[in-house]
């Protein structure tokens, strides 16, 4: 479909050494902020120094809260927003991969807001509008620097795994993006960052909300990461042009899925991060190479177009997602299974897949990959 409106409020730095030339940028957003990262890539990445001398420059005053895990916690971002709240931040700044930068989104909420549970940071419209907030990305994936969502895993009390729910819309103000900061980023996560990206561009490119832009935005992601797919350096030490091409596309990425949303390889990969530690981008991809069989099953035309752009045919696209997916199926119980499908029966990223997949697909697609326990 023909669709070029558009609206995506967050503004865009990008390129090396763009936080020291927007400098300024920083002192348009008030006097004091609080940085929040996960344990230590802002300081690995050499993007909290920038950060830190960025805020020097204007004056302006800042604490960290580094207390991000992987697939943070709703009370990790709550802690965070009351910290800013009880240091008086007029703003907030994310630094990190997509945890660190979901979680100030979320936080910022927290810090302009008194909520009596937790849980309204579900219900938008917020009587005050959440501080602003700049995000900084150091991996090359989720594309959350430009996104509406910030991700959170629930917090149990009863020993079950907590289960991810997105908050939207929660737009960044800004966000700064400099591939360099993303050369430290080991090569396991290096490549399950850069699936996470391809799952969006593929995604977003088959979802039933697709449009021309998003379209756009997915083909030019997914071919800028096979380029490095198909290119990978044996000793694991990506090329500075490599890096830059694996985070443009994560922009591009995250650019396609703000319209479209994501369909099913993140709704059934979602519980093997909850429940097992698989990285995020990983544990999509596993559901990837069915979605992409579908997908060019039911969508001929914009399929052939797809694969003519990225110059390769399905079944070789398939196997270098495979190759590159390190993931061991094991076996689920019955009762795992039907918790699953409990939880996936009120998807709505199932009836946005091409081919009107339900939840009996779900199923024959669980069997297809896990054995019975
Ligand atoms: P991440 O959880 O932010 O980080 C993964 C690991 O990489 C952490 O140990 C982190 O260390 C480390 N790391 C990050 N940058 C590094 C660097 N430059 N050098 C060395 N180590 C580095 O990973 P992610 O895959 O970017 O984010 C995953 C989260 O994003 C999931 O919760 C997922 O649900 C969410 N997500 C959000 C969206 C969205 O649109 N908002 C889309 C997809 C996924 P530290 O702990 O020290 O930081
Ligand atoms: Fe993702």
């Amino acid at each position: 479909m023909l669709n070029l409106s558009y609206w995506m409020p967050t503004k865009i730095f990008y390129g090396k050494g763009c936080v020291e030339e927007n400098k300024d940028y920083f002192s348009s957003l008030g006097k004091k902020c609080l940085i929040v990262t996960g344990k230590s890539s802002a300081k690995r990445s050499g993007a909290l120094d920038d950060v830190i001398r960025a805020l020097g420059a204007g004056h302006i005053s800042y604490e960290i809260f580094d207390e991000v895990e992987q697939n943070p916690l709703l009370s990790t971002y709550f802690r965070a927003g009351e910290k800013a709240k009880e240091i008086g931040a007029d703003f907030l700044i994310g630094i990190g991969g997509g945890s660190p930068l979901d979680a100030v989104k979320s936080a910022a909420v927290f810090a302009a807001n008194d909520f009596a549970d937790r849980m309204e940071i579900y219900q938008p419209p917020y009587p005050n509008r959440p501080l602003p907030c700049v995000l900084v990305g150091t991996t090359a994936g989720t594309g959350s620097e430009v996104t509406q969502y910030s991700v959170l895993t629930v917090d149990t009390t009863d020993g079950k795994p907590g289960r991810k729910q997105t908050v939207k819309p929660l737009f960044a103000d800004a966000c700064f993006g400099d591939y360099r900061y993303t050369q430290s980023l080991p090569e396991r996560f290096t490549i399950s960052t850069a699936l996470d990206a391809f799952c969006h561009c593929i995604e977003s490119y088959f979802s039933t909300k697709a449009d021309t832009l998003s379209e756009l935005f997915a083909r030019e992601g997914a071919k800028l990461l096979l380029d490095v797919f198909l290119d990978l350096p044996k000793d694991g030490q990506f090329t500075p042009k490599q890096r830059e091409k694996l985070y443009a596309a994560s922009i591009y990425g995250g650019l396609a899925i703000a319209r479209t949303g994501t369909c099913y390889c993140h709704a059934m990969g979602y519980f093997l991060s909850e429940e097992y530690e698989v990285p995020h981008g990983t544990a999509c991809a596993v559901f990837l190479p069915s979605f992409l069989k579908l997908g060019c099953e039911t969508e001929g035309k914009k399929a052939d177009q797809l694969l003519f752009e990225l110059d390769i045919r399905l079944s070789e696209l398939c196997d270098v997602v495979e190759n590159l997916t390190d993931f061991t199926p094991f076996p689920l119980s019955e009762e795992q299974r039907e918790e699953l499908y409990r939880l996936w029966s009120s998807s709505d990223k199932f009836s946005t897949s091409p081919g009107e997949f339900t939840i009996e697909d779900a199923k024959a697609l669980m069997d297809e990959i896990f054995p019975v326990a």
